[in-house]
């Protein structure tokens, strides 16, 4: 008996499948989609089993060892990495890779154990018992087993005594390191605009929806409906939010509905907690898994319904590594493999995308135009900034300090955005003007106050803070650009009374962090919030009657053809924390550009207004969603070769590619990281038949060059 494994050539970034014998001893163990040890020259690598063959003609070795005792990857799941794998140009190791928690990449082999409680049951029970051993026995009165731990509260001599004479018998049990433990209540009845679209949906055959509903339209209890749904016709569901938004407002949401039916997917999750929680679905013991951008890929079995909320997030998309898969994409194709299964999309503000979809009938769109709790939307006030400048010299304009006073003394609580999307601070010299960049990548270090260091947020790299400059040695150095820090020692000074509670990348990375702050700031214990996009997503607190931007502007500076679209939904989304229960909400928007209508639709909530306006720009400038995009980057440690190569593949392309505008090459977004040169190809194209066939040759010559190495992302976020 034979097998095929997928193993990767990591240096070459191949992959390839390769045959080995199956030794007799390890044949019960093995099974497709099991991962295996095997010699490689004379190396040992890990791969997959994708088949079983029954002849070869070939001299073969024999597999080493079987490293799971159930397959990690599915049949369905092995069928949608190769779908990833020719969607998005990676190898399929590495879209297998992505589908599996940490704790089970093959290049890392298994590094997490699982952890078992050991308990007792009772054997045969001896007649003559002294006391002690008695008040061990009549624990078992209730229960069949019992937990080492409690019995040896009592004596574990006596415990010893017992096991040895067979009156108790040892057993382990695995055990889950995540458990879920809130009571359920009884659910919310839906709002009438909440049944129709609930109705409308479980009517129709349809498989991919739009729910578009304003901020606090209710939408996730229609989410949680339809999951009833499913679950009562025996299926299962997936439900991804965007990272940031997985917060304990969330899952609490779900687990008082569905009580440990749940499994959860997140980044804050160690990886023993992850593992726990993937075997728990992997064993089929879950019937909903909720998730960040990954948990898609959860070996869920009879799926029947995939929830993606917010999902115009730019999470969605692995952008900055290989696979750089759209979730929402492979999502389509997860629920094709699922006969029946539907796909649901939530937004308040939909990419453009997603709504042109929509509006064509490709998508069945579901609508929730007003708040669930009978509450108008927040009034939304523009204040031009271009004024207040002169008159003040902080971040601050004096109406919206006023409002935060007045608010403050109402005993009601705010946020505050400052929108760092595109921004951030840095250091440069008074005297030469210049700015202090990382040493090994083409971008100014970001200034971190509290730890008064310098760091790179592309490679990493951090120092202290100079003291002079290092170009004209002047100790003229000067901290620019705002980050919530020095918001916050402002606004301490302007309203000493005031509780503030900052929430940024800085202040929530320590584990448990992000949490703690939600549910102080839940419990009233601050008047304000105060943070990044961190604060746009997801929260849902009572008091909230005002949302403040401090700075609505620096998202629209950034050189992508999305700015003016993520400017318009961070607003929108930060805009729709206020005012979501009895007490009416106001929003003031600090901003320069009072007339730019990504900001005025966000005044007017007009979401129509301002996708018809986009859509107009985009199709006079040739960008998605009339055209499709795709990204080469070119990356290579000399310059000079690197933009040789990079010609070389644009006259290629060229010459194969007759319906597609090529633009390039330039540099990268970020010209250099670490120590690596960046250029890159744009592709612009309708239809454009051969552009795989293409494309895959290019890769195929370039993964025996030794300079140049390639990168393709079809539809980029960051064109970087
Ligand atoms: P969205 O996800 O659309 O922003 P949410 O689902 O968070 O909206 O709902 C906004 C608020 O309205 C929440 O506090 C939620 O509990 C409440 N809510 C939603 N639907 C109902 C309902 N049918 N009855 C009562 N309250 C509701
Ligand atoms: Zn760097």
């Amino acid at each position: 008996m034979y097998v095929g494994v997928l193993v990767e050539l990591s240096n070459k970034n191949i992959d390839k499948v390769f045959t080995y014998s199956l030794p007799h001893s390890l044949k019960e163990k093995v099974s497709i989609g099991v991962r295996v040890k095997v010699p490689f020259g004379r190396q040992t690598l890990e791969g997959f089993v994708v088949s079983f063959i029954n002849d070869v003609s070939i001299e073969t070795k024999d597999i080493l060892e079987v490293i799971d005792d159930e397959p990690v990857l599915n049949e369905e799941l092995l069928t949608l990495g190769k779908i990833m794998q020719e969607k998005t140009l990676a190898t399929l190791i590495s879209c297998y890779q992505v589908m599996l928690p940490k704790a089970l990449k093959a290049k890392n082999g298994t590094v997490v154990n699982k952890k078992f409680d050991t308990f007792y049951k009772l054997g045969e029970i001896p007649d003559k018992l002294n006391d002690n051993c008695k008040k061990i026995i009549s624990l078992f009165d209730k229960e069949d087993l019992v937990l080492k731990s409690e019995i040896e509260k009592i004596s574990s001599s006596s415990l010893k005594t017992l096991e040895k004479k067979g009156a108790l018998i040892k057993e382990k049990k695995e055990h889950y390191r995540t458990l879920l433990d809130i009571k359920i209540e009884p659910k919310k009845e839906l709002k009438p605009d909440q049944k129709n679209a609930y109705e409308e949906f479980i009517n129709s055959d349809d498989e991919v929806y739009l729910l578009h509903g304003v901020t606090g339209s209710g939408k996730t209890e229609v989410y949680m409906e339809m999951i009833e749904n499913t679950l009562n016709k025996g299926k299962k569901a997936i439900v991804l939010v965007p990272e940031i938004s997985l917060t304990p407002q969330t899952i609490k949401r779900f687990s008082k509905r569905f009580g440990s039916k749940i499994a959860l997917l997140h980044s804050a999750l160690s990886d023993g907690e992850r593992y726990d929680e993937w075997r728990k679905i992997n064993r089929g013991e879950v019937d909903i898994v909720i998730g960040a951008r990954s948990a898609l890929f959860a070996p869920i079995k009879n799926l029947g319904l995939i929830v993606i909320d917010e999902e115009h997030s730019t999470s969605y998309k692995q952008d900055d590594a290989s696979p750089r898969y759209d979730a929402i994409e492979m999502a389509k194709e997860r629920i094709k493999l699922n006969k029946g299964a539907k796909l649901v999309l939530g937004s308040a503000t939909p990419t453009l995308d997603t709504y042109a979809r929509a509006l064509k009938g490709v998508y069945h769109l579901l609508k929730l135009p007003n708040r669930a709790n009978n509450q108008k939307l927040p009034i939304v006030r523009l204040i031009d900034m271009n004024g207040e400048i002169r008159r003040n010299k902080g971040h601050f304009s004096k109406i919206l300090l006023e409002k935060i006073e007045e608010k403050i003394n109402n005993n009601e609580q705010v946020i505050l955005l400052l929108n760092r999307r595109g921004y951030s601070s840095f250091v440069t010299c008074k005297n030469c003007g210049e700015a202090i960049k990382c040493p090994n990548c083409d971008i100014t270090l970001t200034y971190h106050k509290t730890s008064n260091n310098l760091r790179c947020h592309y490679c990493g790299y951090g120092t202290n803070k100079p003291i002079e400059c290092p170009s004209c040695h002047e100790k003229s150095l000067n901290d620019l650009g705002v980050g919530t820090e020095k918001i916050e020692e402002e606004l301490k000074e302007l309203l000493p009374n005031a509780r503030i509670l900052r929430m940024d990348f800085d202040t929530t990375s320590r584990k448990g962090m992000h949490e703690k702050m939600i549910t102080e700031f839940g419990e009233h214990k601050y008047d304000i919030l105060l943070g990044t996009q961190i604060v746009s997503k997801g929260l849902d607190f009572k008091d909230v009657t005002l949302v403040g931007v401090i700075n609505a502007d620096t998202s629209l500076n950034i050189p992508n053809f999305r700015s003016s679209e993520q400017t318009f939904s961070l607003l929108s989304q930060v805009a729709g924390r206020s005012g979501r229960s009895e007490k009416s909400g106001e929003v003031l928007i600090q901003t320069f550009n009072p007339t730019h209508y990504a900001i005025k639709c966000v005044e007017t909530h007009d979401y129509i207004k301002f996708f018809n306006e986009e859509m107009n720009i985009r199709k006079r400038l040739g960008y998605p969603p009339y055209y499709f995009i795709c990204y080469i980057r070119i990356n290579c440690k000399n310059e000079n070769d690197g933009y040789k190569e990079s010609l070389k593949i644009k006259r290629l392309l060229e010459k194969y590619l007759d319906k597609t505008v090529i633009l390039g090459p330039s540099v990268s977004g970020v010209f250099k990281v670490n120590n690596i040169y960046r250029y890159g190809i744009t592709l612009k194209y309708k239809k454009q038949d051969n552009l795989y066939e293409i494309l895959n040759k290019i890769i195929d010559v370039y993964k025996s060059n030794h300079l140049v190495t390639i990168d393709i992302n079809f539809n980029p976020i960051v064109f970087g």
